[in-house]
């Protein structure tokens, strides 16, 4: 590992010598250089299970992932085939009897179904080559109902003895809506919060905490850039404060890796995510936002962009009053929700995309929403967790509990949709590289609103180490041109969520003199005339200003 990195250290002062060293205050080309410096990534959801399949015994696994790789980032930022990702997030890996892996057993290997820890290190290996940051998820909440120091627990109980490994757990010989599961054999119950199999850590014990900082020293040393943690909602329970504990985690982990970046999970309403981050978390997945009736895809669907901006002002400026710090995480769908595809068109996912990725904060991008996965029904898990579909004409061979069959996607799977410039991919892609050569819509502070006359259209001024964009949302189905009050502007990049035809299709018909004056207005691209904008139906457009 040494030796990889004095070769790469040798290799980049040669190319200094010829290209001539940046400064950090030159603009930057591609977002490599710049995010290795800080927290902010486009992040990327990977269910390890349902991504890609190396030895086809039906279950995706790291070797998978490596093969795609370049999909993700080929580490050429100019080369414009990959979706340009620096952030991975690794659902659970750890070893599990469950397919989705959350009880966890033995927090410090790789799940046989997943590969070996040989596997994993030459996975983030082949992740710092393309200058991708990778973090696990961590479940501490709760550990599998076989984790070897529950086994001990149970089996001490049963001797009387409570003063040992039962002090990992929470037990009581008094049954109760918290004490609800029996142990096997004794008259004690535990808490298991989500399932008999899920036992809840006793989070206020001094031993679980050391154990907990064996556990993130053990993977931070593996190369991890942090963890998104599990369950952050119910670290508080009957017996312990959760914000103390949360607090007590990042410190422990700040002090092995002092850039660590953590992001939690806690599903709830707005307040509850501002008041998580006076613990120092750097990031709260922000649930308000996200989802089929969240605001990006409501704004999305009805347009209402004056309404959206507000709601993101808002959401910025309280999570950073409470920490200067806080990294908004912009999300639409993870592993917990119906795809976004079952309700909304393509048009509207493309729009709704431009509305987190641009949103500042990080973005997270669950696998497969880049190209409109669709969920084979509404009811369960792992109908939202089905396997990646890299080509519509060959369908892999990976099997999800539960789920019935692999589908196609209506949109073309991946080799379809990269030949497309209006693809729902490219859309992604495009996004991510206009968020690459613009750091500040993603660090930026949104100092204020941009309202018109239509309340379709609206936008807000991000400011970053003093420069200024803005970013401007079309949410209505009309071309629109407004007049923008600022000294100078200069147009960095735009999204069109109508471009849906492709521009050979629109050549063909052209040929055939039946192109009409909609399809061709749908290729529009938005522009700027002096101060006015003027903007495609549904679009997204990004300036600098001053
Ligand atoms: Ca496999
Ligand atoms: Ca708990």
């Amino acid at each position: 590992m040494k030796k990889i990195i004095s070769l790469l250290l040798v290799i980049c002062l040669i190319a200094c010598i010829f290209t001539g060293c940046k400064s950090s205050n030159d603009p930057v080309d591609s977002n490599k250089a710049f995010a290795s410096k800080d927290k902010y990534r486009n992040f990327y959801q990977i269910w390890i299970g349902s991504f890609a399949d190396s030895n086809d015994d039906e279950i995706g696994d790291f070797q998978g992932i490596i093969s795609q790789l370049d999909y993700l980032n080929d580490g050429d930022p100019n080369s414009g085939y990959d979706l340009g990702i620096d952030g991975i997030w690794l659902s659970p890996m750890m070893p599990s009897y469950s397919y989705h892996k959350y009880n966890v057993e033995n927090y410090f290997d790789i799940d046989k179904d997943f590969g070996t820890l040989d596997d994993f290190d030459q996975f983030m290996s082949e992740c710092n080559e393309r200058g991708i940051k990778v973090i696990i998820d961590l479940v501490v909440n709760h550990s599998a109902s076989n984790h070897p120091y529950f086994l001990k627990a149970c089996d001490e109980l049963k001797e009387g003895k409570e003063d040992g490994y039962a002090k990992y757990y929470n037990f009581s010989k008094e049954k109760s809506e918290v004490y609800s599961r029996p142990v096997t054999g004794t008259d004690y119950y535990y808490e298991g919060e989500f399932t008999a199999e899920m036992p809840d850590w006793n989070l206020s014990y001094k031993g679980t905490r050391d154990y907990f900082e064996e556990i993130v020293k053990f993977w931070l040393d593996k190369g991890v850039a942090g963890f998104r943690l599990d369950a952050v909602k119910y670290f508080t329970d009957y017996h312990t404060d959760g914000d103390e504990f949360l607090t007590w985690f990042y410190e422990m982990a700040k002090g092995y890796k002092e850039d660590v970046y953590m992001v939690g999970e806690d599903w709830e309403e707005a307040g509850i995510i501002y008041d998580k981050y006076e613990t120092g978390i750097d990031s709260m997945f922000n649930f308000k936002f996200a989802g089929s009736d969240g605001a990006y895809a409501s704004a999305a669907r009805f347009g209402v962009m004056k309404d959206f901006v507000n709601q993101l002002k808002k959401f910025d400026d309280n999570i950073k009053k409470r920490n200067k710090n806080a990294i908004n995480a912009n999300f639409l769908t993870n592993h917990d929700m119906v795809r976004i595809y079952n309700t909304l068109d393509e048009d509207e996912m493309k729009m709704a995309a431009a509305l987190y990725m641009l949103s500042p904060g990080n973005s997270y991008t669950y696998y497969g929403e880049e190209i409109g996965i669709e969920a084979p029904n509404t009811t369960n898990d792992a109908s939202y967790r089905t396997p990646m579909i890299w080509d519509n004409d060959k369908l892999p061979g990976i099997y999800v509990s539960g789920v019935a069959e692999v589908e196609k996607t209506e949109l073309g799977g991946v080799k379809q949709q990269l030949v497309d410039d209006n693809s729902l991919l490219s859309t992604y892609r495009r996004l991510i590289k206009i968020k690459n050569e613009n750091p500040e819509i993603a660090r930026g502070d949104i100092t204020e609103t941009v309202e018109f006359d239509n309340t379709e259209i609206a936008g807000y001024i991000v400011e970053y180490d003093g420069s200024k964009l803005m970013i401007v949302h079309n949410g209505s189905e009309e071309e629109t041109t407004v007049e923008l009050d600022v000294d100078s502007a200069e147009l960095r990049g735009d999204v069109v969520a109508t471009a849906s035809k492709s521009p050979d299709e629109v050549s063909e018909e052209s040929t055939q003199g039946a192109v009409k004056t909609s399809a061709s207005s749908k290729n529009q691209r938005a522009s700027l005339n002096s101060n006015k904008l003027t903007m495609p139906p549904k679009s997204s457009a990004v300036l600098k200003i001053s």
